[in-house]
């Protein structure tokens, strides 16, 4: 009886997510046939727009420092050393998803070459690839550190702001490059290079200069030192209260999706197709790519460290957002799996701002399905095109729900395909955000306890250096 007690308590979390996200997806199906107003659907869900607020309301004390204290903790040959790991890391595993992509997309060829199934083309401007790259660029370096932490809608472009607009099903679109705004009904989503309003890429960067600098300054350093140690300990307590908070707010916004969501049956043909071939790419590099890549290098089983993070998991499905997931997933790595917090500190807050190979893989075959239904044929160059600005897209998208159909702009535009064609993914497109979010947040994490057995010479070699195992505590 001890023993069902101590797994209960042990798995308490686990187990309460797991349940949320069943009795959310009941729930929603049971509410279905009631037919909801967008008003009451907004009500509904309000539990859980609560928990999207509250998880965004750590990320950016949380992304901080934990970057600082991270780095600081590190000299700066074990941080460079790491720092390259995680990227090497980073880049293959996303040229790994994109060539999934292209695969899948190429075999199973969802698009028939024929628009005629869809209904819901419009026309939308085009936008510059130089103009998005740029961006990408400039966010990296904020001219006002304070400003990067609030929102901010405008461009360098000034006037220029909106590239594309289009609306569909009574939702306003509004896209633009690299920067901007996504306008989804009432709601403003900010997106790529931006987390939520924060310019997160920018923070990154200066996070990571900031540690280095702190860390070569030894004892003068201290104090400001034990300041972000002592900010990142207090965000992760109120992620501890938070962790309790979200069933209920995962229960609330599955069951609302499936609320408001339109008919399936209707996406049939050439988009159910298109459906499949991101699930099944999705899939292999979820659960067979990656779980391989962490066997080889570890020796350890991969399936373990999957369990520990399932709760970041249904979050990432719940949430859309793999940086509204990151305290959860810190708490995860940390706690279950015992990662070494030197490592999550630093490796984590980048890999979610710019790993994503969920998106990676989904924006190479949505580029090719695209192709496929105008029957355009796509030469070697082309494909190879494709696989680099789709990199590059996914590096450059925020992880905030739906940012990767935002940056599928500059892929298009990279082989000169319609941008106007975005519009006819946009059914499925929130279902496939929380696929490809739940893998990029894998993926991530999959990165961590790479980069940390890697590591692990050097972190010993700290722990000896300062007489004591546990370092940061
Ligand atoms: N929603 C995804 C994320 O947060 C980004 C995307 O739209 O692909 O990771």
């Amino acid at each position: 009886k001890d023993d069902i007690k101590g797994f209960f308590r042990r798995n308490a979390f686990v187990i309460f997510t797991v349940a949320a996200v069943i009795i959310g997806i009941g729930l929603g199906f049971a509410l279905r046939p009631y037919k909801m107003t967008y008003r009451e659907v907004k009500y509904f869900s309000f539990p859980g727009e609560l928990l999207m607020r509250m998880l965004q309301m750590l990320v950016l004390p949380l992304l901080v420092s934990s970057l600082i204290t991270g780095i600081a903790a590190l000299d700066s040959r074990a941080s460079g050393k790491m720092g390259m790991r995680a990227v090497v890391y980073y880049m293959t595993t996303t040229v790994i998803a994109v060539f999934i992509g292209i695969v899948m997309v190429l075999i199973i060829h969802p698009g028939k070459g024929s628009k005629d199934e869809f209904k819901n083309q419009q026309k939308i401007e085009q936008v510059s690839p130089a103009d998005a790259f740029l961006d990408l660029i400039r966010n990296m370096f904020p001219p006002n550190i304070v400003q990067a932490c609030t929102q901010q809608f405008k461009t360098q472009y000034g006037k220029r702001v909106v590239h594309v607009k289009m609306t569909v099903n009574d939702t306003l679109f509004v896209l633009n490059g690299t920067q901007g705004q996504h306008i989804m009904r009432e709601e403003v989503i900010p997106i790529p290079g931006q987390v939520n309003g924060v310019n997160a890429l920018g923070l990154v960067v200066f996070s990571i200069c900031f540690g280095l600098i702190i860390g070569s300054m030894k004892e003068q350093g201290k104090p400001l030192k034990d300041f972000f140690v002592c900010l990142n300990e207090a965000i992760m307590r109120l992620v501890a209260i938070i962790m309790w908070y979200a069933p209920v707010g995962i229960l609330f916004l599955i069951a609302g999706k499936i609320v408001e969501m339109d008919d399936i049956t209707e996406t049939g043909g050439q988009l159910g197709m298109y459906t499949i071939t991101v699930i099944i790419g999705l899939s292999i590099h979820a659960f067979l790519v990656l779980p391989t890549l962490y066997f080889v290098i570890t020796r350890k089983n991969p399936f373990v460290f999957i369990c520990g993070l399932l709760q970041a998991l249904i979050t990432a499905l719940g949430t859309s957002s793999s940086s509204a997931t990151l305290p959860i997933t810190f708490k995860c790595l940390e706690e279950n799996n015992g990662i070494d917090k030197r490592v999550t500190r630093f490796v984590l807050p980048v890999g979610a701002t710019i790993n994503m190979d969920g998106t990676a893989l989904y924006e190479a075959i949505a580029a090719l399905f695209i192709a496929q239904v105008n029957n355009m044929d796509m030469n070697f160059g082309q494909i190879l095109t494709i696989s680099i600005t789709a990199t590059a897209a996914s590096i450059g998208a925020a992880g905030i729900p739906q940012a990767g159909l935002v940056t599928m702009v500059i892929v298009l535009t990279s082989v000169g395909l319609p941008t106007d064609d975005i519009t006819l993914i946009i059914a499925v497109d929130w279902f496939l955000d929380r696929l490809r979010t739940t893998t990029n947040v894998l993926g991530d994490s999959i990165g961590t306890g790479i980069v940390e057995y890697l590591s692990r010479h050097e972190l010993q070699s700290k722990d000896a250096e300062m007489g004591n195992s546990v370092v940061e505590e």
